[in-house]
């Protein structure tokens, strides 16, 4: 395809092909759109981490310098352990690959001009959509937390008509249902408004939310495994210093991981896993040789998220050895019943080296790339799909976590 296919298959999908590679650049807001008629994400929403940054007035002057001195201060305290040794090791084997994707797109012209657009975009619409939520709003999983959990209630405002003729116009009705420990459904073919204690959420056609704590993941389990999922993604909520993490979301220590029911929650005929990790070694020498073990899943390929700005240049230096412009998502196969032969297929079109590049939105928001991994789902047919500990929904998938709702509440939208 010629290069100005690939721009307008972008425009219309929020995803570029590079040319004669397995780099791919993501724009999560285009992507998150194709979701909804009703609603818009905002990319001044969206980029929210961007944009304060704008407004607290730091020019990328001011971020260079930051980085510049980070940078000194590590290559003073530079005397790595064992573990910080593997980690930059693994670091130098991807580095090549990262640098190639990081080229593309920077040759990639015709993108790069419309991702210029974004960045104006972004200035003319600074402080205009985003409404920050009060200081005293309890979050989902305070609420899920307390003993009134059970009694909490959401209240789908669903077309009157049947679910999958919505006619405009039509007039609504309330369902309420429990909001904590519930299968909660949208099966109609357009989006649905919904309300819990004054906070207005959208719900994707076609999706469904169970929200509760890890101990409940079991009610997630199929009657059959048969009716059990044939690609799931994982985004746990790891251990990390970080302050700004820890006020964010609560973490878990990794032994919580390993009673994730992954086998149980698979397809008779397998599943693909896609686990997102950051770079500390400890994690990834836990998943290689506890975790996956434990699951019943072979690794099979890492792909890459490398992070840029609106500029397109990276979100930090490539050698911080603590801020790592990129992340990983390991992809392995939970075994069904046709074991090696799906295991083979999937070995040979599942490629090795894919590197996904987009800008980053809220904090630890991964892109949306579920329906990139589903091209990769072994069998004929795509089965079901979830994801475990998701902030947000997706049509046609269950997104399980203690705040699943968190990015579908209506501040994060616009109405069209
Ligand atoms: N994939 C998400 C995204 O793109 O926005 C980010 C997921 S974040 C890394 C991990 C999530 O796990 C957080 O929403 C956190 O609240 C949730 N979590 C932490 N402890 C949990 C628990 N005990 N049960 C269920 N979810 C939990």
């Amino acid at each position: 395809r010629l290069a100005r296919d690939e721009l307008s298959v972008f425009l219309e999908s929020g995803i570029y092909r590079f040319q004669n590679s397995n780099f791919i650049f993501v724009d999560p807001v285009r992507v998150l759109n194709l979701s909804y008629s009703r609603f818009r994400v905002s990319p001044s929403g969206y980029y929210r981490r961007f944009f304060d940054h704008v407004k607290k007035g730091l020019d990328n002057r001011d971020c260079l310098l930051n980085a510049r001195k980070r940078k000194r201060k590590e290559k003073k305290s530079r005397c790595l352990n064992e573990k910080e040794l593997a980690a930059d090791q693994r670091h130098q084997v991807t580095k090549p690959l990262l640098l190639k994707a990081h080229g593309s797109l920077l040759q990639a012209t015709d993108l790069l001009s419309v991702m210029g657009s974004l960045n104006r975009e972004i200035d003319s619409s600074a402080g205009s959509r985003w409404v920050e939520l009060p200081n005293d709003h309890q979050s989902l999983i305070e609420h899920g937390g307390v003993w009134q959990a059970p009694l909490y209630e959401i209240t789908l405002k669903l077309p009157e008509s049947s679910p999958s003729i919505e006619v405009a116009g039509s007039s609504f009705k309330n369902r309420v249902v429990p909001l904590f420990n519930n299968l909660v459904v949208n099966e109609t073919l357009n989006e649905v408004e919904a309300e819990f204690l004054d906070h207005q959420y959208i719900l994707p056609r076609e999706s469904c939310f169970y929200m509760s704590d890890l101990r409940m993941v079991h009610n997630l389990i199929p009657a059959t495994a048969s009716s059990g999922f044939s690609l799931i993604v994982i985004d746990p909520p790891w251990e990390n210093g970080s302050a700004q993490q820890k006020s964010k979301y609560p973490t878990l220590p990794n032994r919580y991981f390993l009673a994730l029911p992954i086998k149980k929650l698979s397809h008779s005929k397998g599943a693909l896993v896609a686990l997102w990790v950051t770079n500390r070694e400890k994690f990834h020498r836990f998943i290689e040789l506890e975790l996956f073990p434990s699951w019943g899943v072979t690794h099979i390929s890492t792909f890459y998220w490398l992070k840029v700005k609106a500029d397109a240049s990276l979100i930090s230096d490539l050698d911080l050895f603590h801020h790592r412009p990129y992340e990983c998502l390991l992809l392995g196969y939970c075994h069904g019943e046709d074991d090696i032969e799906d295991l083979k297929i999937l070995e040979q079109t599942v490629p090795k080296d894919q590197v996904i590049i987009s800008i980053p939105g809220d904090y630890s928001r991964k892109p949306p790339i579920g329906e990139l991994l589903q091209e990769y789902v072994p069998g004929p047919t795509l089965g079901r799909c979830i994801e475990l500990f998701a902030r947000e929904m997706t049509p046609g998938w269950l997104s399980w976590g203690n705040e699943p709702l968190h990015f579908q509440e209506s501040q994060h939208f616009t109405r069209t």
